[in-house]
């Protein structure tokens, strides 16, 4: 049994077979021949290890001449290994007594090689390791050459571990057939980590290297809540990790109660909770939960899970779904947050080297005005059908909002002329995600009617950590004291303008900290909607004039960790229950 720290970023437990999806995206699933179908599958084996020996064989010689035989000698060994007898024999077995695919076999068998070079632990038995590694690679690009398949096909329940999952990807994730994943790389506040929760998939990414220690098949433990997995674990682990499903279950049962309940705390005050969203299918579960409408809905999603880009219609039915669903509750659609981590399936501008500072967000929309456009038209007449509020992400300057308004503003007049339908009224607010946004605060509190505070973008900024870096994922401090001063100069303005203010960011989503932000003042939260029960049930926990005098000591501190500290024990003694596993 091994168990492995990372960053766990979607809450709950998923036990099953590993899937595993190597660097090159390659699936090795667990699969099981039919008898008479093992000759046929030797026979492929044979000839992809025919081919990959020509391979190297071909370097070797194309090396060799290059660079002298010493040079050569490299493929040599890999030559070597590849025939070696006992190693051919042990994959040959496997197929034929224990009816394993080819491709399970080779990677099981050259694993386990692998791992005998790397527990030796040299540099120099570790690049044998390597060695191996790249056989491995070889010998399943041959077998499994076209049939490579997509994780969106999946036909039955796996966990899956891969070196990394791009936010892309995970939207395609059939929560059905994936019961949770695990990723070397990945930071705790990506878009990636975002989708899991949407999903409610549970998750655990930054775990570092660990793809050699596993195959395919073998059994593992996915711990969101701890953001731990475990390989190949013992039956007293698994059994303990049951009865935390179980617990779990009861848990989130109990707190369904509270749906049809509002969020309103001790003294009375009414605390507005609405849901984020990535896609359309969830408002089911949103409106299950009894979420105030949709705070955010991210709706760049529609571009990472299409193969083609979205028309105008593609919006339209989208955006018109959640309004229709949501029956009169308001719907805040951000415009497209396009870049960084965030790319569709063509890119839309320049490979960049700061990609969070580039050409991300509002800025893509601005030079892509067609893009910007279609998006604008489909939202506007999707208003005519509900209450839709729409709302600018990423805003850093003045100009950029007015230059937002303004295509808005033509594509009203655009509408209003073609005689279509739309809400002439509509509200309109931006995202406060950089200092920037909030050193200018009270002037952008002129020109919009209402603001959402991101924090996962205001935390990135204002620390300069990238957000989905896993090793500088312990300086993502989301209660630093700075962004907790940012947050105040925000609601302070607010109140002062009287500009309604939400906190849509993952902090209102985390008990101990949205406790914190009721003593701000925040009196509005967006949450994903599977965490709409525990928030809920912290609102009618506490009282306000509590969490303000918890926010008072919050502030006298000096740094995140002692502020996080503090929290965890406030939220110990008033809910104990959400206190997480
Ligand atoms: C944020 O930055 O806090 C936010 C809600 O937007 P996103 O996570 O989509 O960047
Ligand atoms: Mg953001």
């Amino acid at each position: 049994m091994i168990a492995l720290q990372g960053i766990s970023v979607s809450s709950g437990v998923a036990i099953g077979e590993a899937l595993v999806i190597d660097y090159e995206g390659f699936r090795i699933p667990r699969r099981f021949l039919m008898r008479d179908a093992v000759d046929d599958e030797l026979q492929r084996l044979s000839s992809a290890m025919e081919a990959v020996a020509e391979d190297i064989e071909r370097n070797r010689v194309s090396i060799a001449s290059q660079l002298g035989e010493k040079y050569g000698a490299i493929f040599a060994a890999h030559l070597q290994v590849l025939r070696d007898e006992r190693l051919n024999n042990e994959i040959r077995h496997l197929v034929l007594e224990r009816h394993y695919s080819p491709e399970y076999a080779v990677s099981r068998t050259l694993r386990r090689y692998a791992k005998v070079f790397l527990e030796l632990d040299s540099a120099h038995h570790a690049e044998r390791a390597q060695d191996i590694f790249d056989i491995e690679r070889s010998l399943l690009y041959y077998l499994l050459g076209l049939r490579r398949e997509e994780l969106s096909h999946l036909t039955s329940p796996v966990v899956v571990l891969a070196h990394n999952l791009r936010p892309s990807e995970t939207a395609k994730l059939n929560p059905e057939f994936v019961l949770g994943f695990a990723t070397e790389i990945g930071g705790g506040l990506s878009h990636t980590a975002i989708v899991a929760k949407g999903l409610e998939i549970p998750a655990v990414v930054g775990m570092g290297e660990f793809l050699t220690d596993v195959s395919g098949g073998d059994l593992v433990i996915v711990d969101g809540d701890h953001g731990r997995i475990i390989l190949q674990p013992d039956e007293e682990t698994i059994a303990r990790y049951r009865h935390e499903v179980e617990e779990h279950r009861t848990i989130s049962a109990r707190l369904d109660e509270l749906a049809e309940l509002p969020a309103q705390t001790q003294d009375g005050t009414l605390i507005r909770l609405a849901a984020n969203i990535e896609f359309p299918h969830e408002v089911a579960s949103c409106i299950q939960r009894g979420a105030e409408g949709i705070g955010l809905y991210r709706t760049e999603f529609l571009y990472l899970g299409a193969s083609e880009e979205p028309t105008e219609e593609d919006h339209f039915q989208a955006y018109s779904q959640v309004v229709s669903a949501m029956k009169g509750h308001s719907v805040v659609i951000r415009t497209l947050d396009l870049g960084a981590d965030k790319m569709g399936h063509k890119p839309l501008g320049e490979e960049e080297h700061n990609p969070f500072l580039g050409l991300r967000s509002i800025r893509l929309s601005l030079k892509n005005v067609t893009l910007f456009r279609t998006q604008l038209r489909a939202i506007l007449r999707a208003s005519a059908l509900g209450q839709i509020e729409l709302m600018f992400p990423l805003i850093s300057t003045m100009v950029e909002l007015r230059q937002a308004k303004s295509v808005l503003n033509d594509v009203m007049e655009d509408l209003a002329e073609e005689g279509i339908p739309f809400d002439a009224d509509l509200k309109v607010g931006m995202m406060v995600e950089v200092p920037a946004a909030v050193m200018m605060i009270d002037r952008f509190l002129r020109e919009v009617d209402f603001v959402s505070i991101g924090t996962n973008d205001l935390v990135q900024y204002t620390l300069a950590v990238d957000r989905d870096n896993k090793d500088v994922a312990d300086l993502y401090q989301t209660v630093d004291p700075s962004v907790l001063r940012l947050i105040d100069a925000t609601l302070k303005s607010a109140a002062e303008a009287d500009v309604f203010v939400s906190v849509c960011g993952e902090i209102s989503g985390q008990p101990a900290f949205a406790m914190l932000l009721l003593g701000m003042g925040v009196r509005a939260l967006s949450v994903p909607p599977s965490l709409i029960p525990e928030i809920k049930k912290l609102c009618r926990s506490v009282s306000v004039p509590d969490c303000e005098a918890i926010y008072q000591c919050a502030m006298d501190m000096e740094t995140a960790g002692e502020i996080k500290t503090y929290l965890h024990e406030e939220l110990r003694k008033t809910v104990p229950e959400l206190v997480p596993f």
